[in-house]
């Protein structure tokens, strides 16, 4: 081995359901970009969610958590089925694993890309004209302030007999700093094009949101183009011309509708990936981070060997990405997927009736086109 080459340290959790079917190949295409690319990956398997249950007692086990405090990011599968359906609703693989690892790692980024290729424009259920040319459109959510966590949070019941429910929307400016930064950086390995989603007509939170996004957006980077859109716009132009928008950039709630909004135009759950990074940086001076497919353990298909590995493979490629800096190796596992797309090459989600493939063969075939 090159004694100079750079070694990647992350876990990886395969979860449950189709997981670690579609870790494994992750894991090889890994393996081969590093070979073609100059680095070394060191990871280890940990059990999570319903596995972390059944051979641990536990969603996330202390030794799981252990492991991946010790490097600088995770590779995670998915996690949850039936079999762990009637637990307590706190006990639940998903609210169990994935919520206290986000507060571990302090994860307050959340960037799902939202991709169609144009061969796979028949799955989006936007019009064919608009779906044709594809999708290519990041969006960067800020994931532990506004709404879902603003205090006081309480329901009471009135003097009248009514109960009244109070949710209560808070942001201070450090995080909507720190939020426009991730999509800063994630604007200069794109077009550099930012619109920033708000409510700045109806909400104080909003306003601030505008100042402090225009303000440091002007002084990390004037080149960037920023366009503010209000929310209810911004739904609606994402159906109309979703490629007008390179990056968009908004708060908590919002976030989570448009980022699912984005997720169903582009069609297929098993070709999206996500990343959620951490404050501060890692031992590579880049973010901590979690990266995930967008898509659950589909217990439909598990153990067939029928998943579509691509949501997985790409996750990894956001990895390489966001937390390792290592962008050209990102690119050729994405070149790797789109050029398997393009060669005709289908799982059964994203084949509609017609002939498709496995697992395997999928995984194979990205293996094969990576350069
Ligand atoms: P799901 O995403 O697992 O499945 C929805 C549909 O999409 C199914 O038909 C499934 O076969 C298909 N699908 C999803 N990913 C696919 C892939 N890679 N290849 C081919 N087809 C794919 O959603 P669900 O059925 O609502 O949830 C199943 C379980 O997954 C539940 O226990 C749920 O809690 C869990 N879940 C976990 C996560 C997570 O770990 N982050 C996210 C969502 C759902």
């Amino acid at each position: 081995m090159n004694f100079l080459m750079k070694t990647i340290r992350f876990t990886n959790l395969p979860g449950d359901g189709i997981g670690p079917e579609v870790m494994s190949v992750a894991l090889e295409v890994l393996q081969k970009t590093g070979s073609i690319h100059g680095f070394a990956c060191e990871t280890t398997t940990h059990d999570v969610g319903g596995a972390g249950i059944d051979n641990h007692g536990n969603a996330l086990p202390d030794a799981t958590l252990d492991a991946c405090r010790a490097v600088d990011g995770i590779l995670f599968g998915s996690v949850g089925g039936p079999k762990w359906e009637n637990l307590p609703p706190k006990e639940q693989p998903e609210r169990a694993a994935l919520l206290p690892l986000r507060k571990a790692f302090k994860l307050f980024a959340n960037l799902r890309p939202g991709n169609l290729f144009p061969e796979l424009a028949d799955l989006s259920p936007l019009r064919s004209d608009v779906a044709s040319a594809g999708i290519d459109v990041l969006c960067v959510r800020e994931l532990t302030g506004g709404i879902y966590f603003g205090q006081p949070k309480s329901t009471k019941t009135l003097e009248d007999g009514q109960k009244e429910a109070i949710d209560t929307m808070v942001y201070r400016t450090g995080e909507i700093e720190r939020i426009t930064e991730v999509a800063v950086k994630a604007a200069a390995l794109r077009n550099k094009r930012i619109c920033s989603v708000d409510k700045a007509n109806v909400l104080e939170t909003s306003v601030l949101w505008r100042q402090t996004v225009t303000k440091l957006i002007h002084k990390l980077d004037p080149s960037i183009e920023l366009t503010h859109m209000y929310v209810d716009n911004a739904a609606m132009q994402l159906v109309r011309d979703p490629n007008q928008f390179d990056v968009l950039l908004t708060e908590n709630m919002f976030g989570d509708i448009l980022s699912d909004e984005l997720a169903v135009i582009c069609g297929s759950l098993g070709m999206l990936a996500s990343a959620s990074l951490g404050t501060g940086t890692n031992s590579n001076g880049f973010p901590y981070g979690l990266y995930e497919p967008a898509g659950g353990t589909a217990p439909d298909i598990a153990g067939k060997g029928l998943a579509n590995p691509c949501a997985q493979v790409l996750s990894a490629a956001l990895m390489l990405r966001y937390s390792f800096g290592l962008e050209e190796a990102a690119l050729a596992i994405e070149n790797a997927v789109k050029e398997t797309i393009r060669s005709g090459l289908r799982t059964g989600d994203i084949a509609q009736g017609a002939e498709s493939v496995g697992t395997k063969e999928m995984g194979d075939a990205i293996l094969s086109r990576l350069h």
